[in-house]
């Protein structure tokens, strides 16, 4: 399945020129063919096909210079738009198609995007290692990721809207049946105090039988280090420090399958923080031991039972999230040690994580009314 991910995008006014030139040549060849078909079925009462579009327009391109300026791609794709639009009222699903106006013609289609592999060849559009958006023909864009991408990108439209322009991504991704229940939705830090925060003020513990295998592993290995190397006992001892390590991560795995087990089937909606960029992001220490803590084994499980239970997981962008207000969005710079969270800008007082998961939580809410599901 499909799903379109909206990107806000900024042209510089050149660019904004070009693209209005452009939508109103895709719209006169819309138009342009729309009329040709039905004055081939008027005379003939033969169906114009698709084919003789495209022979059509290759004549059209010689006649017009102008039609060169614009990547051909996505003059293609005008094609498809109108077949699309005939296939749907045959089947009853729409009106007649009409003759567009510049209000109704609003967006363009470039029906591939990135890199063909192995070769240099350059699709009509692309992202620069920059990450900007490249157009053929029309050069840089700025664009504002705001959260991350997901899944393979299939192809890319260009919208108007009002004074302002969007990056329609179609992309490939997980399929998310529907209906989805807002109200159980949750947002989860996952922090070193605590093992997990909810939203809704549930937080887990790492549990005690953990921190106590734990620290038999840590004097085991503090004996050892004590230890002559090579010795009879030196060998025994490594083999149990060895069966501790295997003892936590038996537990830990044990005690993360209950969580993500009770939390994808507890809830419609998880939103967690992306791991890729939570390592980047967040300071080296702190990423360490949530790794050490089976962060990504935990994201892996909750993915997983979630698709099984028909639950999203989504994965936020996770800056600022432990430092900005939930509430009111201030941002409360605090260090790691500081573990209460106090707006200055509403008066919220929070624990540091749970409003960390609150914010995770609106961050994931956000992200799901940009995914629209298309067929
Ligand atoms: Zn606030």
């Amino acid at each position: 399945m499909l799903l379109n991910q909206k990107y806000e995008i900024f042209p510089s006014s050149e660019q904004i020129e070009i693209l209005e030139t452009w939508l109103s040549y895709c719209r006169l060849t819309y138009n342009s063919a729309l009329l040709d078909k039905q004055r081939k079925y008027r005379q003939s009462k033969e169906s114009y096909s698709r084919f003789d579009i495209q022979k059509q327009l290759k004549q059209d391109k010689q006649e017009w210079e102008f039609l060169k300026e614009i990547p051909s791609q996505a003059l293609q794709e005008v094609f498809r738009r109108l077949d699309h639009a005939f296939t749907k009222f045959f089947r009853k699903e729409a009106n007649y198609p009409k003759l567009k106006k510049h209000k109704d013609y609003n967006s363009m289609t470039f029906p591939q995007f990135g890199f063909k592999p192995n070769t240099h060849h350059r699709y009509a559009a692309s992202f620069t290692e920059n990450g900007k958006l490249q157009l053929s023909k029309l050069g840089q864009i700025p664009i504002h990721l705001h959260r991350p991408m997901e899944g393979t990108i299939k192809q890319l439209l260009i919208k108007r809207q009002g004074s302002r322009w969007y990056a329609i991504f179609s992309v490939e991704g997980q399929a998310y049946p529907a209906p989805i229940n807002r109200d159980l939705a949750v947002g989860i830090d996952v922090g070193i105090n605590k093992y997990a925060v909810l939203s809704d003020g549930k937080s887990y513990e790492n549990p005690t039988f953990i921190r106590k295998t734990e620290k038999k592993r840590k004097r085991a290995q503090a004996k050892l280090s004590k230890m002559k190397r090579g010795s009879a006992n030196y060998a025994k001892q490594v083999s149990k420090v060895h069966l501790f390590y295997e003892k936590v991560a038996n537990q830990r795995r044990d005690f993360l399958h209950k969580l993500s087990y009770h939390l994808a089937k507890d809830y419609s909606i998880i939103a967690v923080e992306d791991l890729e960029i939570r390592h980047m992001v967040k300071n080296k220490r702190l990423s360490k031991s949530i790794s050490d803590a089976g962060w990504g084994m935990f994201r892996n499980m909750l993915s997983y039972k979630c698709e099984r239970n028909g639950s999203i997981l989504l994965k936020v962008d996770p800056a600022f999230t432990s430092q900005d207000c939930s509430t009111c969005g201030t941002r409360v710079k605090k260090s790691l040690s500081i573990r209460t969270h106090i707006c200055k800008g509403c008066g919220t007082i929070l624990d540091r994580d749970h409003n960390a998961s609150l914010h995770i939580l609106r961050k994931g809410m956000e992200q799901l009314d940009q995914m629209v599901v298309i067929d």
